[in-house]
């Protein structure tokens, strides 16, 4: 037989190899060895560590590992081009980042042979993927960099950036993080990972031929120790990472009650749910890519497929023969579909997980086929067998391993998909538009794909929930992640407050100086809708401004918070409340307050001095407010180009911890709680501690409005303690304090374990009573996104 007729009775693969010549001329330009670039130039290099090509093992170029003074070196840069840089317009500024939008695209190649060489993955994704989202990246916030005086017209840029990026997409990684924040008018030092810094050294030597003015990019190379001095410089104003959850952790410490800004980008262990009605032979295309897209090395990876028990055994038996199909070999070839993984450290961390898990139980089939014996390479894997708590299905793998398991109902899958620590991402599969509209909502996660999966796009936000960090990049909210408000600058610091009384046993007496024949005259706690005596003994004494007594409250303590909060979960219905409902009840409220006005501002005299009279119109203000945001703070829909639209859905953080300032009794407590109702989180509130009588009265004001129980809970006490239960309590979502720096220190510190998020004041003064606070503010703090993925249009 001849060859072509042979070819035709096999339909092999033949070999297309893309040509490595241009990235390797880059490479022997700067004789492979790179310093970093900082203020417009290269410095000269430093103690260096390899970068090799882990599809062949060889060192392409020597990098520097950056440190303490070379970071320093880099942010005095960052911060000298700080004034310049942010005071050009936004068309100006929109202006360079559509050059390096267009440079981009001029080096295309070169960049996505360099990506492929020095990461591994296959070029088809390098071209096709990464390098063409980035050039969309940069042209997209071109345009938000002209918009933003009038669209975000509040606020300011941080001033410089402390940027870290994992190795997985490293120039993309780069572009969702550089382009926003120079769009904003931040400045940045960005450190790539260890094992993928070529395309941040070439993209900063393209951004300064596309004349960005010196110092706006600065790009330090180094290891973990490199990112830390990043982390811990002082003269850094926010900090933007991605990477481990680990690591993220480790990060929100070392931040805590700096003032830095920080978002994180995690990892994630997303569900795949595949519903018996669903396209079956599209479902198994989206897994391949969900799974096997760059060896399963996205964070994003939908790496627990569910499986409804229906159509099980066929999906399986389906995938099995997909995955023989699958090509393991050089990322350098056109026609390869799994490349190498980043290192050898990768491949042997994967193994060892995989051992793990076969030793409780797994079953583990790989695909059959060639794979090159040498380089980072592993074969496709699925793992069977497999119960919740298995290390497989528990851990994030970041490699080519899909754990499957199966569901009867809707809601089975549901409790499955959210049975994990991490929300990034999660992906439904059904022809039923209904039934897949409505598990959307039920998924805990920032990202939500029906009928495809792995979408990505500039003008759609992309973050985790919980244990996956907080921030958005891409989209508005991304946007938003660099700038903050522009008065922030002007708040001054707290006036101390006046040491509060100690806690006393409380042994009956008579409590109330105002009328002695009453005994127990404790206020009462207010849990799950119930008023609740305190767990303890002791109760706290509210004294006038002349250290009279006038009442007493429960000092609560740990046990009082873990009832509050198991209140407050169990009335999370109130998230799915119409919005026009909670609304309603807002405003019912406000009613009845405003009923009771006189009663309220003499308690508020009697505990401050102060005439309460404008104190308590204020507070019914700020309730009708929050009531008149409730159903208008709501989301978009977005146009990417993917054939698809992406609904960016508003959705509440969950149960809130609230800790209100210690001045302002009444409208400290209501500024707070009102946006956090108002976007149905439940709240457990520690009210003033020093004032707290008008919370204990509003709640006979809370039981008259049609709250449901559970939806509010006021726990008296000492605020730093309970804000340091509330911080450490996993049922907790985000907290919100008002204190000292010390404290609020503390409260960031302490809420690492379950990555809540947190909003504390610092010590600084922030005047709850400015109509500042009537907005978006805080209603954007009591929410995260979730951008839903549907396909639309053909
Ligand atoms: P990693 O956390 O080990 O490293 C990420 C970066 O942080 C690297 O640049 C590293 O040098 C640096 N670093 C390490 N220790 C540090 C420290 N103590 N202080 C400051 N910086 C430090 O993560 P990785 O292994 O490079 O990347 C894989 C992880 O990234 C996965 O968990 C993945 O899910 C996650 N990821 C998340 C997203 C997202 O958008 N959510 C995107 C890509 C990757």
């Amino acid at each position: 037989m001849n060859k072509i007729a042979q070819i035709f009775q096999s339909l092999d693969y033949g070999p297309a190899p893309e040509g490595p010549e241009q990235a390797i001329a880059w490479l022997d330009s700067h004789a492979r060895t790179f310093g970093h670039f900082i203020d417009g130039q290269w410095t000269k290099p430093g103690k260096t560590f390899a970068s090799d090509n882990p599809a062949n093992g060889e060192t392409l170029a020597q990098i520097t590992d950056g440190t303490a003074e070379d970071v320093d070196t880099a942010v005095k840069a960052a911060r000298a081009a700080f004034p310049g840089w942010s005071a050009l317009s936004g068309y100006q500024r929109g202006k360079y980042l559509y050059a390096i939008a267009r440079a981009i695209q001029k080096h295309a190649r070169l960049f996505a042979v360099l990506e492929t060489m020095d990461n591994g993955k296959p070029i088809r994704e390098s071209r096709d993927i990464d390098i063409p989202l980035v050039a969309r990246h940069f042209y997209h916030h071109a345009g938000w960099a002209q918009h933003l005086s009038r669209e975000f017209s509040d606020a300011v840029p941080y001033g410089v950036c402390g940027q870290i990026i994992p190795w997985n997409f490293p120039l993309l990684m780069l572009a969702w993080k550089i382009a926003p924040a120079l769009a904003a008018g931040n400045t940045v030092v960005l450190k790539p990972a260890e094992f993928t810094s070529l395309t941040a050294l070439l993209f900063a030597e393209i951004c300064d031929r596309a004349g960005l003015p010196k110092g706006v990019v600065n790009i330090v190379t180094g290891e973990g120790d490199t990112g830390q001095a990043i982390v811990n410089h002082q003269d850094i104003d926010k900090i933007a990472f991605t990477g481990s959850t680990e690591v993220g952790k480790l990060i929100r410490a070392a931040t805590a009650g700096t003032g830095k800004g920080l978002s994180l980008e995690l990892g994630g262990k997303s569900p795949y749910i595949v519903f018996e009605d669903a396209d079956m032979d599209s479902a198994i295309e989206g897994l391949v890519d969900a799974i096997w897209f760059n060896q399963g090395q996205v964070c994003c990876a939908g790496s627990r497929l569910l499986v409804q028990e229906s159509i099980e055994e066929r999906f399986i038996t389906k995938l099995k023969k997909r995955m023989a199909s699958l090509r393991v070999g050089d990322p350098m070839d056109k026609s390869i579909d799994v490349g190498a993984l980043v290192a050898l450290v990768q491949v042997e961390r994967i193994k060892d997980l995989m051992q793990r898990g076969a030793a409780e139980g797994a079953v583990i089939y790989e695909a059959d086929g060639p794979v090159p014996a040498k380089g980072c390479f592993l074969k496709p894997a699925l793992v069977t067998n497999v119960s919740p708590a298995n290390t497989l299905v528990a851990e994030e793998i970041f490699g080519p391993v899909l754990v499957a398991m199966s569901f009867r109902t809707p809601e089975e899958a549901v409790a499955l998909a959210n049975n994990t620590k991490y929300g990034l991402a999660a992906t439904i599969w059904s022809e039923n538009i209904n039934l897949a509209l409505d598990i959307a909502p039920k998924i805990k996660a920032g990202v939500v794909w029906i009928n495809g999966t792995n979408n990505f796009d500039a003008a759609v936000g992309f973050g985790g929930y919980k244990e996956s960090g907080f921030g958005r990049e891409g989209g508005r909210e991304g946007m938003g992640a660099y700038l903050k408000p522009k008065w922030e600058k002007d708040l001054k610091a707290a006036p101390k407050s006046s040491p509060h009384p100690e806690p006393v046993e409380a042994q009956g007496r008579a409590t109330n100086p105002l009328d002695a024949s009453h005994v127990d005259q404790t206020a009462k706690m207010y849990i799950g809708g119930k008023q609740a005596r305190p767990d303890s003994a002791y109760t706290r004494a509210v004294l006038d401004p002349n250290g009279k007594l006038i009442g007493e409250v429960g000092e609560g303590n740990r046990k009082d918070i873990r009832n509050a909060v198991e209140a407050a979960r169990a009335a999370l219905g109130w998230s799915t409340t119409s919005a026009h409902s909670r609304a309603q009840i807002l405003y019912f409220l406000a009613e009845n307050l405003d009923y009771r006005r006189d009663e309220f501002a003499a308690r508020i005299k009697a505990q401050t001095g102060e005439d309460g009279t404008t104190e308590v119109a204020l507070s019914v203000e700020r309730l009708f407010a929050f009531a008149g945001w409730a159903d208008k703070y709501d989301g978009a829909v977005h146009n990417p180009p993917l054939r698809a639209v992406a609904a960016a859905m508003i959705e509440p953080l969950g149960v809130m911890g609230i800790v209100a300032p210690v001045n302002l009794p009444l409208l400290g407590s209501i500024s707070l709680i009102a946006p956090a109702l108002a976007m149905g989180n439940t709240v457990v509130l520690v009210p003033s501690a020093k004032s707290p009588l008008s919370l204990t009265d509003l709640y006979q004001v809370v039981e008259t409005s049609d709250v449901p129980s559970g939806v509010i809970n006021i726990v008296t006490g000492d605020s730093v303690s309970l804000a340091k239960t509330l911080a450490e309590h996993d049922g907790v979502d985000g907290l919100w304090f008002a204190g000292s720096a010390e404290a609020s220190t503390m409260v960031e510190k302490a809420s690492i374990s379950n990555l809540k998020q947190t909003w504390t004041t610092r010590g600084l003064a922030f005047d709850l009573a400015d109509r500042r606070f009537e907005g978006d503010y805080f209603l954007s703090k009591a929410t995260q996104v979730k951008n839903v993925w549907i396909p639309y249009g053909a």
